[in-house]
């Protein structure tokens, strides 16, 4: 498949070290696949641990004079690449659809989402305060300055394959960091075209690179950028297994991490709640990327005055939702990333069955789209035996759980190690308070399925994550604190 671009120069197949677009060492390349037809779009270097430390390597020579700009200059350029991405939307959006599978339009708005992160940083960077403190001593004066950590590396999922490169390499480009980035196996043209624009910009040679590997380079990139002692910070975001054996790598440095891991979200539906605002979200919570958000609602509970007209109307709503490949404009989910994520979506169905769960819609692969397009599929029953309780499906199903009272609500919706994001409907502003208090939670989602933007504090508690990414608690990320006693200020 050759993709109609405007600017075919936005399709990179090299990876980008130094200000260099480059091959791998050995020249070996890995596939990209097209997840609606599995047609091969792209052949992207497979780099390993050398590459990876030059990258980090120039990522520190880089570092000092880019910390050195003033912040209002480093946010024009910032600025700059988020224009940049806007007014190349269309082919970002069509880079994304092809190598994501997400519909065009919600690759567009993806897009939007991901140069919003440049855009707020960059203005963030310039209200980088330190702070003097009332000192225990007459002759003393107490200073702390926030400074950039320094060379940083951030590792990003496919389900987001432009959002989630931004989202970390903004912030810390902002306050002065470096970042060497490695994107996901299956998305890496999103991160590399982001890349692009980012030298057209004028961000300097070594700022920002990006290190492209497969499934199997993955542990050498990843262990070259734990394990080096120039990096002072690891990024990641992906599934909670890898984030566990990134944390344990970094302890021998003893580096920062900020970790945005997997969910498995409660969504209570309470009887006084407002039914069609609960439709309009399970539409965003649950279809968007046709269910692939570490956000998803991936548990929804709902109480029993109110059980069967939501069942209904979820079908209602199901019905509509039509799957077909992303460029297809009466899409509005798209195929499943791949094989592996298929089975999984599968086998929890199927386990639903086999445990007494009644399938009201879908529960299949689409019939004609067939490979990795699954229906919208609705399933009521469920409770937390069921293994679609216990981890995240990642695809459209949305199964519904039935609860009696609010503590039994608390109770099951905690009933988990993870603690991403929850989602709470009800009218009774007490309870919201309450159930809100109560949840186990780094994020609630009140009468809304829409819960990201740069400005918010995105991330999980338990073992969905540590550190927030978007606001001002995103940047504390990429700075240190530095205390400076001063002594001997005497009166004449
Ligand atoms: P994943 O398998 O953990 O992969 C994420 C990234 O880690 C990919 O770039 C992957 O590289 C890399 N990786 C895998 N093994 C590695 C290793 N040993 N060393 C270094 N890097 C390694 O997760 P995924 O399946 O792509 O993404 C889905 C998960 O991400 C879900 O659990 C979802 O909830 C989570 N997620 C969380 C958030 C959040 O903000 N909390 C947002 C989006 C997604 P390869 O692709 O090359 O294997």
């Amino acid at each position: 498949m050759t993709l109609q671009l405007n600017d075919s120069s936005l399709f990179r197949q090299q990876a980008y070290i130094d200000g260099q677009w480059v091959d791998a060492d050995s020249g070996e390349t890995f596939p990209v696949y097209d997840p609606a037809t599995g047609e091969v779009i792209a052949n992207v270097p497979r780099l390993g641990a050398a590459e990876t430390r030059r990258a980090i390597e120039a990522a520190e020579r880089a570092q000092a004079g880019w910390a050195k700009l003033l912040a209002k200059d480093r946010a024009r350029m910032l600025r700059d690449l988020a224009d940049a991405m806007l007014a190349n939307a269309d082919d970002l959006a069509m880079i994304m659809t092809a190598e994501q599978g997400k519909p065009w339009p919600e690759a567009k708005a993806e897009v939007a989402y991901a140069a919003s992160f440049f855009e707020w940083f960059g203005e963030e960077a310039k209200r980088v305060y330190g702070e003097t403190i009332p000192a225990p001593m007459g002759e003393r004066r107490l200073v702390v300055l926030r400074q950039p950590i320094g060379v940083t590396v951030g590792i990003t999922p496919w389900n987001f394959p432009s959002a989630m490169p931004t989202r970390k390499a903004a912030p810390a480009l902002a306050v002065g960091c470096t970042m060497v980035l490695k994107p996901a196996e299956q998305t890496p043209l999103s991160a590399l075209a982001v890349a692009e624009l980012a030298e057209r910009v004028g961000i300097p040679a070594g700022v920002f690179s990006i290190v492209t590997g497969d499934a199997e380079d993955a542990p050498k990139i990843g262990g070259e950028m734990t394990s080096n002692p120039i990096v002072r910070k690891l990024s990641f975001t992906g599934s909670t297994q890898v984030g566990k054996l990134l944390m344990e790598q970094c302890a021998g440095t003893v580096k920062k991490v900020s970790l945005e891991l997997g969910g498995n979200a409660p969504f209570l539906v309470f009887d006084d709640a407002d039914l069609d605002d609960a439709i309009a979200a399970i539409n965003v919570a649950k279809y968007r990327n046709a269910g692939q958000t570490c956000i998803s609602a991936n548990r929804v509970l709902v109480q029993s005055g109110i059980h069967d007209a939501f069942v209904e109307r979820v079908v209602e709503l199901s019905k509509t939702v039509n799957v077909a490949p992303g460029f297809d404009p009466s899409a509005t989910i798209g195929p499943l990333i791949d094989d592996p994520a298929l089975e999984k979506v599968a086998r929890h169905v199927a386990d639903a069955k086999t445990r007494g769960g009644e399938v009201l819609l879908g529960g299949d692969v689409h019939a004609e789209h067939g490979r990795t397009f699954f229906l919208p599929t609705v399933i009521t029953g469920a409770d937390m035996s069921w293994e679609m309780s216990n981890e995240e499906t990642f695809g459209p199903v949305t199964a519904v759980h039935r609860f009696e009272s609010e503590a039994d609500a608390v109770r099951i919706a905690n009933d988990t190690p993870f603690g991403l994001a929850a989602y709470l409907f009800t009218r009774d502003h007490a309870r919201i308070w309450r159930v809100g208090e109560g949840l186990d939670y780094g994020m609630i989602a009140i009468n809304t399925g829409f819960i990201s933007a740069a400005e918010a504090p995105f991330g999980g508690v338990k073992e969905s994550g540590i550190g927030r990414e978007g606001s001002q608690h995103g940047i504390e990320d990429f700075l240190e604190l530095k205390y400076m006693a001063w002594a001997g200020i005497r009166d004449e």
